[in-house]
């Protein structure tokens, strides 16, 4: 009840008659300069000791202001209570004038706010001082997360070492226990730092040339095999419009994507995965783009949803148990995205499903990324292979995953004509309708094998007008190599495929192709 009395204003009124020089208090404006009632109210002149010497002189100035024009006033001024102290004080005052437009008579109101200032200076200080403990907190947890680091990779390491060297099982299993808990610190560890450097305000972004095909292929391939391994089908689909080159962070553009994919296979149990990517409708030097993740997985409950974006927030306490996690990836990602000029947002329901999307404005440019090396030593790694060695490809493989990741390698290496079927059926059916220079060919398929397709187009199709043929397969045995060599094909690849093979083996299938007219070789020097 109390504080509820005191938290009310005091406010008082007052008149001044000016000729006579006589002043009318109520009794609130005694009380609020801490004077007795009983004594007379303060002549103009004894005003001067109610204020600091500053606030009296503005009172004065408009005081005057007011006897010369009529004009009223409203005026944040310090005053001095009679114990000494300094209050704050609202002040309004206008002019009455007699019959003969006279200005006879101030008067007004005063409202002490004494309670408020002080309760929002301390405000402000209890908020600056909580921003400099979160600021060392971030400084603290950035040095010891770097300090933790470096011991925790030479553990990995030497996990890692002793567990390849070693002969007994039972030693080797320790160690790839070590070096299993040690990689799972070390994301934890990775992630605190990531954050605290975001909140010290101690990351700077890249903003260097970089390939968003590579990317998302590079997330892409780190998550397709835990895909594949729960049976989520992996869907892509890449606006075409794409830019080839942007600038920006890849490192950190990858990291979001990364987030979230890996966010969408652990939360979902059966279904399909799809990351979507396109450009927003802007300027083709300047587009923003989106990238969507899909899930089939549990969903996210609109209570939740509030704290998804949060430091160390999950769904649900039973769920971090169950599925791991730290609960930073969303709050970096966010922070991240941020950063970069865009916004993340989620929409889920419970049971159905969830789609996590962000977009990104980017600048193209004509510059190539750094890890693009041209004139390289063989083979070119970038998508001028594709410009300079053109082929038309076919690739028959059953598995989606796999289809994606094979059509996102070809792309980055400027391969876009691509078609994908599943069997050797259907490359039977396709090679009827559309001539093509490669095939890239699974073994094991179901309905026909890669050898059975082989060997038909070996007897269909005389060898000038037959497409080279290679063969894509998990079997890395000699005998395997032997039999897909024997049965026709030109070359042997092994999955996972490494771009570097891919390439190499592009190469040589163009190399093995009839002569064309010359054509001028592009680089990146025509580009710049
Ligand atoms: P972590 O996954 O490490 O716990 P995140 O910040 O990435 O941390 O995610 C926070 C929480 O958001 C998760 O624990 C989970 O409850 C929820 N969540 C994130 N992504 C999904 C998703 N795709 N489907 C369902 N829940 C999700």
């Amino acid at each position: 009840m109390n504080s509820s009395i005191k938290a009310h204003p005091l406010l008082g009124s007052w008149s001044w008659q000016i000729a006579s020089d006589f002043v009318v208090w109520t009794p609130a404006l005694y009380e609020l300069f801490g004077l007795y009632p009983s004594q007379p109210p303060p002549n103009w002149a004894r005003h001067a000791s109610l204020y600091t010497p500053e606030a009296f002189a503005k009172l004065e100035h408009a005081v005057q202001h007011c006897l010369a024009t009529g004009e009223s006033y409203a005026l944040d001024l310090e005053g001095v209570h009679a114990t000494g102290r300094t209050i704050y004080l609202e002040i309004y005052g206008g002019a009455e004038r007699d019959e003969h437009g006279a200005i006879v008579t101030l008067f007004g109101q005063c409202i002490d706010r004494t309670a408020q200032v002080l309760a929002l200076r301390e405000l402000e200080l209890a908020k600056a001082e909580a921003e400099r403990a979160n600021e060392l907190k971030s400084h603290f947890l950035a040095n010891m997360s770097h300090e933790i680091r470096t011991p925790l990779n030479a553990i990995i390491g030497m996990a890692e070492l002793l567990e390849y060297d070693s002969k007994r099982t039972d030693v080797k299993e320790c160690l790839r226990t070590i070096h299993t808990s040690g990689d799972t610190l070390l994301s934890l560890i990775n992630d605190i730092l990531d954050l605290s450097k975001i909140e010290a305000g101690q990351i700077e972004l890249e903003n260097a040339p970089m390939d968003i095909r590579e990317c998302i292929e590079a997330s892409l391939s780190i998550i397709s095999s835990l895909a594949e391994e729960k049976g989520l089908e992996l869907k892509l689909s890449i606006d075409p419009a794409l830019p080839k080159i942007v600038q920006g962070d890849s490192f950190r553009l990858r990291q979001i994507l990364l987030n979230l994919l890996m966010n969408a296979v652990k939360f979902t149990a059966k279904g399909s995965i799809k990351l979507s990517v396109a450009c927003a409708d802007e300027p083709l030097s300047n587009p923003r783009i989106n990238f969507v993740v899909t899930d089939s997985g549990i969903g996210i409950s609109a209570e939740d949803q509030q704290q998804l974006f949060h430091v160390f927030s999950q769904g649900d306490a039973s769920f971090s148990r169950r599925y791991g996690g730290s609960g930073l990836g969303l709050a970096i990602s966010q922070k991240l995205v941020g950063l970069m000029g865009g916004a993340i947002r989620v929409e889920s329901e419970p049971g159905v499903g969830s789609s996590f999307s962000f977009n990104i404005p980017f600048v193209t440019t004509d510059k190539l990324p750094r890890n693009v090396t041209l004139g390289s030593p063989q083979p070119e790694m970038s998508f001028f292979l594709g410009m300079n060695n053109p082929l038309k490809i076919l690739v028959a493989e059953d598995n989606k995953v796999n289809q994606q990741v094979i059509q996102l390698m070809l792309s980055r290496l400027g391969y876009d004509d691509v078609t994908l079927v599943e069997n050797g059926l259907e490359v039977l059916e396709s090679l009827a309708q559309t001539r093509f220079d490669l095939i890239l060919m699974d073994i094991q398929m179901p309905e026909m094998t890669g050898l059975e397709a082989t060997e038909a187009i070996m007897q269909q199709y005389p060898e000038e007008k037959r497409p080279q043929i290679v063969a894509l397969t998990a079997n890395a045995t000699k005998e395997d190599r032997a039999t897909s060599l024997a049965a026709g094909m030109k070359d042997y690849l092994i999955k996972p495929l490494r771009r570097e093979q891919l390439a190499t083996a592009l190469q040589d299938v163009y190399s093995r192709m009839p002569p064309k007219p010359p054509r001028q070789a592009i680089n990146s020097a025509d580009l710049d």
